[in-house]
């Protein structure tokens, strides 16, 4: 199987519908503090008016549940757009609405147009097809770069396609690249394999945790995730994050990967605090002396000095998660530190999420990655060997001349 390519799309002089992921961090001001998601959607932009055409840009930023919601408007996203691009970018004053039908009916070769935030139409997310079927209306040709949203059936990504035939749509440059970076990775990893896996919580990466057992050879557990594998190895983790509905489940990772002979590696001690916040009183703690009441927040130098040892011959490391809370400084040492350690490898090395994007690039070693994936869930998702429902439909049997 193959992905329908751009290139081969007759889009000389017609209008193109993308879909992109323009769901961008921003800071307490308003300000985009990450752009690496709209940088990466440029070359498949430019493509498209180099062909001259009239491009529809649609994406969805945060979550306004079907409402308008005015801090979630695209607004930013498209004046950082037109100073990506050099040229003027028009924001339509909704979706599908009056403003954004007559202004793409009237959209001319070489003009870009925003619609609003995808999100503020109920459903975007329920895969209406009434507002696919409108969102298609719009254009002749449609195209999906949103790699971080293909793992949604929403009715930008997934609905919309069965209004276009195999010559009408494809994948971005972006998506194409991403999904074939993980393809290699899955079935044909260099070994030895790491993935390091972090974040708040067990339950979002549950799935992919079960599901990288069987390819990785060592998984390093950080971040709030691993005070229920903790809390089930009968340590006290004081006021720490916690699934209790989910210890079952870790004891089950932890004698799966026995069995398997995966290499399970959790923290040895933490940095603990009295509360959640910055000015916290803070120490660090073995993982078995978190006083009640204190919660860890980051792992400890005793962690970072075992994670390295561990990491020291892999060939491949997948990262997902922060090792702690690292948007505040005091416990984003530990996070830094397996940074710098795994940028300074030579290991192929592939960082997933929007949290571990961010946190690379905060700490200055985003160049020195292999690859950085722009989505988490949707990575996670492929290591756990599904097929996106956004790339679905933008499969086809390989030809016979390339295959
Ligand atoms: P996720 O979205 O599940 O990848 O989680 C990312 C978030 O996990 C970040 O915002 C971190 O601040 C948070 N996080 C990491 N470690 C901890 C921890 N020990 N306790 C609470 N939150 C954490």
């Amino acid at each position: 199987m193959e992905l329908l390519n751009i290139k081969k799309l007759d889009l000389a002089g017609k209008k193109v519908f993308i879909r992109c992921d323009f769901n961008v961090p921003m800071d307490e001001f308003g300000n985009i503090s990450d752009d690496r998601r709209i940088r990466s959607a440029i070359s498949t932009i430019h493509y498209c008016l180099d062909q001259n055409c009239a491009v529809i840009l649609a994406s969805h930023l945060g979550r306004p549940k079907g409402e308008v919601v005015e801090k979630y408007s695209l607004a930013p996203v498209a004046r950082r757009l037109q100073h990506l691009l050099k040229r003027d970018v028009t924001l339509a004053k909704d979706v599908v609405g009056e403003d954004a039908m007559s202004k793409a009916a009237a959209l001319k070769d070489g003009e870009v147009l925003l619609l609003e935030n995808l999100r503020f139409e109920a459903g975007e997310t329920k895969n209406d097809p009434v507002l696919a079927k409108t969102l298609a209306s719009m254009a002749e040709f449609y195209v999906n770069d949103a790699f971080g949203v293909s793992h949604r059936a929403h009715a930008s990504v997934e609905g919309i396609t069965h209004f276009f035939d195999n010559e009408h749509k494809a994948a971005g440059f972006l998506l194409d690249r991403e999904i074939n970076f993980f393809g290699k990775l899955i079935n044909s990893p260099v070994r030895p394999f790491a993935a390091i896996v972090g974040g708040s919580k067990v339950s979002g990466k549950l799935e992919a945790l079960v599901n990288l057992l069987p390819k990785v050879d060592k998984i390093f557990i950080g971040g709030g995730m691993a005070f229920t594998f903790l809390k089930q190895m009968g340590y006290n983790i004081g006021a720490s994050l916690v699934e209790d509905d989910l210890l079952q489940e870790a004891q089950s990772i932890m004698d799966e990967s026995k069995k398997l002979g995966v290499k399970l590696y959790l923290p040895v001690d933490v940095v603990a605090a009295e509360k959640f916040a910055e000015d916290a009183v803070s120490k660090i703690v073995t993982a078995q002396e978190i006083p009640s009441g204190w919660m860890g927040l980051d792992i400890g130098p005793a962690t970072v000095r075992l994670y390295r040892e561990g990491l020291n011959d892999v060939q491949t490391v997948l990262w997902n998660g922060p090792m702690g809370v690292y948007e505040m400084d005091k416990f984003a040492r530990g996070s830094s530190k397996i940074a710098h350690f795994v940028a300074d490898s030579y290991a192929t090395t592939v960082v997933g999420g929007g949290d571990t994007a961010d946190l690379v690039q905060r700490v200055g070693v985003d160049d020195e990655m292999s690859f950085i994936s722009t989505g988490g869930g949707a990575s996670l998702e492929l290591l756990e060997g599904k097929i996106l429902p956004g790339v679905k439909p933008l499969m086809v049997e390989k030809s016979k001349e390339e295959s």
